[in-house]
């Protein structure tokens, strides 16, 4: 339980227990994957059985943790959320899962980064709920088989491509959540707007969601940036112009770009003549994690059109040159 503290406590920002949504009606977008989810309510729920295992994909903020909240509010059923990376051992495994009751539903953040010692665990604690155990070393050593409730796997992930496909394949449904588009945008902005007590213009709301590349976490965070400025600046509300102000400040731009995307851009295009160059080096020549670029940054620079990843590496397009003022070298095909 430890764990499940310490993650939801890495995870959320100050203000997510009152912005997350608690009932799919509250959900904004994903149709898709919503209307896949309610079929699988629906159906466990009339079969009075639990969930089959879920895997929910996609970049950070889009409404993974948010989902599998919904999912045990809908099921009636409790959801205990930790993640890959802090299931250190298949001991810490079989903790979390022999604390479950029929139904509940875990939720693993990051199941990509789960050890592989641990992994295989979860093979036949998703398949035949039940796991064996090594306990004590050496002479000593035995073997113990602990059986499991019929719980719900929710595994989340912002790199379906890393995960193994013996546990891909363990999982009944696998859905990947995409960027939200601006009018859905707006109206989570208008709803945090609203939550928050904040007083706002159309036009405000509408400036933020624009630059909030697709991503509700994003766009709250921008919420709470603008309501301060708003306050600090202008008469409380937000507005258009304020908005747009406040956003200036962030050194976020009209399309959503900000400084790290525009410094990667300008290392491709300045050191590396738009690529094809590996995201390891533009990394180092930028000072930012690899894995945060690869998660964060690219995936919404791709989606965008700005970058396009090949097998040789990442390639600036010209849309890409364009947004940072400079011009294609002659005869790159892109
Ligand atoms: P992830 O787990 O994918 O990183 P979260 O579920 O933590 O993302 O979502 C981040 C924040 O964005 C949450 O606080 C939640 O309030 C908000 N959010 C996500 N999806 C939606 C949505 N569809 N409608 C309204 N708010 C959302």
């Amino acid at each position: 339980t430890d764990f499940i503290e310490q993650s939801l406590a890495e995870h959320d920002g100050p203000q997510d227990s009152i912005l997350r949504p608690l009932s799919f009606d509250d959900f904004a977008g994903q149709p898709k994957t919503l209307e896949r989810l309610k079929v699988m309510v629906g159906a466990a729920r009339d079969r009075e059985e639990a969930l089959n295992h879920i895997l929910l994909s996609g970049p950070p903020g889009l409404g993974k943790t948010t989902l599998s909240l919904i999912l045990g509010h809908e099921m009636g059923k409790k959801v205990s959320i930790t993640s890959g990376p802090i299931i250190d051992k298949p001991a810490d495994l079989a903790g979390l899962l022999t604390n479950l009751n029929e139904g509940d539903i875990l939720f693993i953040d990051e199941i990509h980064r789960i050890p592989k010692t641990v992994e295989e665990y979860l093979y036949s604690a998703m398949e035949d709920f039940r796991i064996d155990i090594m306990i004590d070393q050496g002479p000593n050593a035995r073997s113990v088989r602990l059986n499991l409730p019929r719980f719900t796997l929710l595994g989340a992930t912002t790199r379906m491509g890393l995960l193994t496909a013996p546990l891909r394949s363990r999982f009944t449904l696998q859905s990947r959540l995409s960027y939200y588009d601006h009018g859905t945008l707006q109206g989570i902005v208008e709803r945090t707007c609203g939550l928050l007590k904040v007083d706002f213009e159309k036009d405000g709301a509408a400036e933020i969601a624009r630059r909030a590349r697709g991503t509700p976490r994003i766009a709250n965070n921008l919420v709470n940036f603008c309501r301060d400025y708003a306050q600090q600046r202008s008469g409380g509300t937000i507005t258009k112009e304020n908005a747009a102000a406040a956003l200036e400040l962030l050194e976020i731009d009209t399309r959503g770009l900000d400084e790290m995307d525009k410094q990667v851009m300008r290392v491709m295009a300045q050191n590396y003549r738009g690529g094809p160059v590996g995201l390891g080096t533009v990394a180092v020549a930028v000072g930012e994690e690899a894995h945060t670029l690869e998660e964060v940054h690219e995936p919404f620079l791709i989606q965008e059109g700005y970058l396009q990843r090949t097998a040789q590496g990442r390639v600036l397009t010209e849309k890409g040159w364009r947004v940072i003022g400079l011009e294609a070298p002659g005869g790159n095909q892109t």
